[in-house]
């Protein structure tokens, strides 16, 4: 018998199912919508359905599986609850899965689950002391600390993306706090924070020509456009790349100095498709800062790119981590 995994990703617009080897390796991928509208069943029913599916042929050889999710969560009933960016915001998870396929079900928060994928199966092997950042949408982060995975209560450790770092509470954050990381520097706030920095600058007239000051006029600024610019070298782009990177510099020392990492991995669609501009501004603000008060560890993009947390629900399901274990008394029933 060749022994499968099966890992999740549940996210706010996508789900992606993934089968995979005893090793870890991807071998076949599926994607379907997040459902918008249903009960707190329908979730977990378009998931089982899609499994059933695609992978009914292997299920009696699947081991465990693992899902990575948006959150807030309660690990202890395997319920995501509350959820912001999923329209139906509290939904059963773990448990009808479990029921439906008599396997284990390993689950935790999408970014807990990608720092446990980088360290059983991406750069963090050979480290204890990991931390995995997300720039995207949002701004999360998942930590491992001398081998141990940070969790917290309910399983919803390292929102990050709410740490204060502006206590003028310049911009507003989705949550309803001021000053907060994620409202500086997430994809969804980059345009707000952006036209904020233009109305207060006293633009000259070459940066009056910027076709990002006509996107501010028209209402059309997005983070993709403020990028794209640039790399084009577009002078106020490229103003606005540095203001943004002040924030999320003072984000990675406050990681740094708070979890005294060997080892940062970078993911999330803002920080992968514009390395250059996002991770190594970010590692030379770093170095630069004398505001570490501890060594200065690697800071790598991850090699899995849209695959993190889908490798980190595999990495769940293969290696779970004991803590996490105990966690989940749905596990027990
Ligand atoms: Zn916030």
């Amino acid at each position: 018998m060749v022994l499968h995994y099966i890992g999740i990703d549940v996210g706010a617009t996508w789900i992606r199912i993934a089968l995979a080897t005893e090793a870890g390796e991807i071998i076949k991928k599926v994607v379907l919508r997040t459902p918008r509208e249903g009960d707190r069943y329908t979730i977990a029913n378009a998931i089982s359905n899609k499994i059933e599916n695609e992978f009914g042929n292997v299920l009696r050889d699947v081991k465990a599986i693992g899902i990575g999710s948006a959150g807030p969560m309660d690990l202890a009933t395997g319920i995501v609850i509350n959820a912001p960016n999923i329209p139906i915001h509290t939904f059963e998870l773990a448990k009808p899965l479990q029921e439906k396929f008599r396997k284990p079900v390993i689950m935790a928060n999408d970014c807990i689950a990608g720092v446990w994928g980088e360290k059983v199966l991406g750069l963090g092997k050979e480290h204890e002391n990991i931390v995995y950042v997300t720039i995207s949408t949002g701004i999360g982060g998942g930590m491992i600390v001398n081998n141990t995975l940070l969790l917290g209560k309910m399983g919803n450790a390292h929102e990050i993306g709410h740490i204060v770092i502006d206590v003028s509470g310049k911009m507003k954050c989705g949550c309803g706090g001021y000053g907060h990381w994620e409202a500086y520097a997430s994809g969804a706030n980059i345009p707000r924070f952006a036209s904020k920095l233009i109305e207060e600058w006293n633009l000259n007239e070459q940066e009056k020509e910027s076709p990002i000051y006509k996107a501010y006029k028209d209402d059309a600024l997005s983070s993709e456009l403020i990028y794209a610019k640039a790399k084009e070298g577009d002078k106020l782009s490229l103003r606005i790349v540095d203001e943004i990177n002040k924030y999320n510099i003072a984000g990675f020392i406050n990681i740094i100095n708070l979890y005294d990492p060997e080892l940062i991995v970078v993911g999330g669609s803002v920080a992968l498709k514009n390395k250059e501009l996002v991770i190594d501004r970010i590692r030379d603000g770093v170095h630069k800062s004398t505001g570490v008060v501890t060594s200065i560890p690697k800071i790598l993009p991850t090699k899995f790119e849209d695959d993190v947390v889908l490798m980190g629900a595999i990495a769940l399901a293969m290696k779970p981590p004991e803590n996490l274990v105990k966690m989940l008394k749905y596990l027990q029933l």
